[in-house]
């Protein structure tokens, strides 16, 4: 074909106006940002709720972009109908919500967008995917190809036969060499075609892709006519990222790494376009451990590699992206430590600091970053966290917690605050259990082999009398410590432990009985404000029934 072929071609194809090049480039000119300042994107397709690993490439992206003073930006990849869900784009965007992620730009609500690079869904855009269509068919870089299903599976069938690269390449291109004549004949049959790029690719030719994440690759040129436009006109992936990464002005492009196959494609593509192809890190698969070996976390199989895992359990949206940030950059843990009270978005975030193998997600560390996290939080905060989660997931505790919110708030004021916080609580999941003998006396209790029933009698039948719900902490441990010489105890373990033959227990034991006889455990917050919070007539009332279910006898 000759050049004035490809116009007569472009004009068979796009019979429609189309505006020129031009003015897209006026239309949507490149940002005024600072030097640096980076632009990234989501763009998932409405494929419905997010699983973990999506989570993290929009975590990166969007970090990357704010750390930087640039702009995150949300596109939707509507372009195959198949894989789509309904409310998929809602599910997404609440997934996003839910996790506290800043958009900028974008796809904000399933029907609003903002901002001046859109529209954000590919549907809506296919004015301009087809003035570069056009473009590529003018400058013989693009043709239609009416090649059917079943040629196509013929073809891979010969080629692999004899061994060589699959594919719609080069001399295998059938559609490549059909005349004008032909392509006129067979549009006004109404014969179905998609529309190929001719590859200006060389089958020895290497391309160089310099990856944040991975580094510096050399892999083969793009040799194969891959498909531009579908058969109803609406892009492929790769053609509407070269011109949608390109007219949003996306500086870098951070996605999963099944992608860098196909990079070789999209850096053809922006250079037959004339655009300036983005910075790449693809990042790899979140892995688990298993049986000392590490395989890629799974859908299927792993319940924590979807989303919705840690709103059931009550996660904090914080705790989930402080986790993603210590399996995202090593140096994040240390940057806490040096840093506790500060916020998430001060971390200086690295796309280069990143493992090019894939991080590895463990349940039990995230627990532990959980834990510090809903430690830094006040006790308002906590309360109204697991308000909100318990509305939504425990209706039963949720009425429990909110009937007297100023001593449920009282509950998880107990140590938090102060240089070392307790650190109880991974989720609102745990809260339940967590918060149970405040709001309802001990059916069990929970003595320890030291202190056989008789002997807990014995201690609380001592310390009853001499309780008193007014006295300052100093004055209620002084009273356990008074009893000590009644009981034959030690004052402190100290001396206990220095001749512990000689006395039958320490004054720790005389707590222990009061801490079991008043909340059924072993293990709890400071007593202290436990029973303060519970009040003298209730924690009277609790000993008096330990006293009961340890002796038959009350006082
Ligand atoms: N729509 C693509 C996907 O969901 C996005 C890949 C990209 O970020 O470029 O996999």
């Amino acid at each position: 074909m000759q050049t004035t072929d490809f116009a007569k071609l472009a004009d068979l194809l796009f019979p429609a106006p189309l505006p020129a090049p031009q003015e897209w480039e006026e239309r949507f000119p490149p940002r005024d940002l600072p030097e640096g300042a980076r632009v990234t994107r989501f763009a998932p397709s409405p494929t419905g709720h997010m699983h973990l690993g999506n989570l993290f490439s929009a975590f990166m992206s969007e970090r990357t972009a704010h750390a930087t003073g640039g702009r995150f930006l949300v596109r939707i990849e509507d372009t195959d109908r198949k894989r789509e869900v309904a409310d998929g784009v809602a599910a997404i965007l609440q997934d996003l919500a839910g996790f506290g992620f800043t958009v900028d730009e974008g796809v904000v609500a399933a029907d609003r967008q903002t901002g001046d690079y859109g529209p954000y869904f590919q549907r809506a855009r296919k004015a301009i995917y087809h003035t570069y269509a056009r473009e590529l068919v003018l400058a013989g870089l693009a043709y239609p190809c009416f090649c059917s299903e079943g040629e196509l599976a013929a073809l891979r069938a010969r080629q692999e036969e004899q061994k060589i690269t699959p594919g719609y390449y080069g001399r295998y291109a059938a559609c490549r060499t059909l005349t004008l004549d032909e392509i006129e004949a067979r549009l006004h049959t109404g014969d179905p075609y998609v529309l190929r790029l001719r590859s200006p690719g060389r089958e020895d030719g290497r391309v160089t892709l310099d990856d944040l994440v991975k580094g510096k690759m050399e892999l083969p040129e793009n040799v194969q006519d891959v498909v531009l436009l579908k058969s109803d006109g609406i892009p492929t992936y790769h053609f509407a990222h070269a011109v949608d990464d390109h007219f949003m002005r996306v500086t870098h492009v951070v996605r999963g790494d099944e992608w860098i196959a196909s990079a070789p494609i999209h850096l053809q593509l922006f250079r037959v376009l004339g655009f300036k192809p983005p910075k790449y890190a693809h990042i790899a698969p979140l892995m688990k451990e298993e049986n000392g070996g590490k395989r890629k976390l799974s859908k299927r199989k792993d319940p924590e590699a979807a989303v919705s895992y840690y709103f059931e359990q009550g996660y904090p949206a914080a705790s989930v992206r402080e986790y993603l940030l210590t399996i995202a950059n090593s140096n994040f843990e240390e940057w806490r430590r040096a840093n506790p009270n500060a916020p998430q978005s001060d971390f200086p975030f690295n796309l280069k600091k990143m493992s090019p193998s894939g991080a590895l997600v463990d349940l039990a560390k995230f627990q532990d970053v959980s834990k510090n996290v809903i430690a830094r939080l006040s006790a308002e905060e906590v309360t109204e966290a697991a308000l909100q989660w318990a509305k939504r997931y425990r209706p039963a505790l949720y009425e429990r917690l909110s009937a007297d919110v100023a001593f449920t708030r009282g509950v998880f004021a107990i140590d938090r605050g102060g240089a070392k916080p307790r650190k109880d609580l991974a989720c609102f999941s745990e809260v339940e259990d967590y918060t149970a003998y405040f709001f309802a006396p001990p059916r069990e209790y929970d003595w320890p082999q030291n202190l056989p029933p008789a002997e807990a009698a014995r201690v609380l039948r001592a310390y009853l009398p001499v309780y008193d719900e007014a006295a300052e902490k100093e004055g209620w441990f002084a009273a356990m410590r008074g009893l000590c010489p009644a009981l034959d105890y030690s004052p402190d373990v100290k001396t206990y432990k220095q001749n512990p033959a000689a006395y039958r227990g320490h004054v720790g034991d005389v707590s222990t009985a009061v801490r079991v006889g008043v909340t059924g455990r072993r293990n709890t917050p400071d007593l202290y404000a436990i029973m303060r919070l519970l009040g003298g007539e209730e924690c009277r009332r609790r000993l008096n029934a330990a006293l009961l279910a340890l002796s038959g006898e009350a006082l």
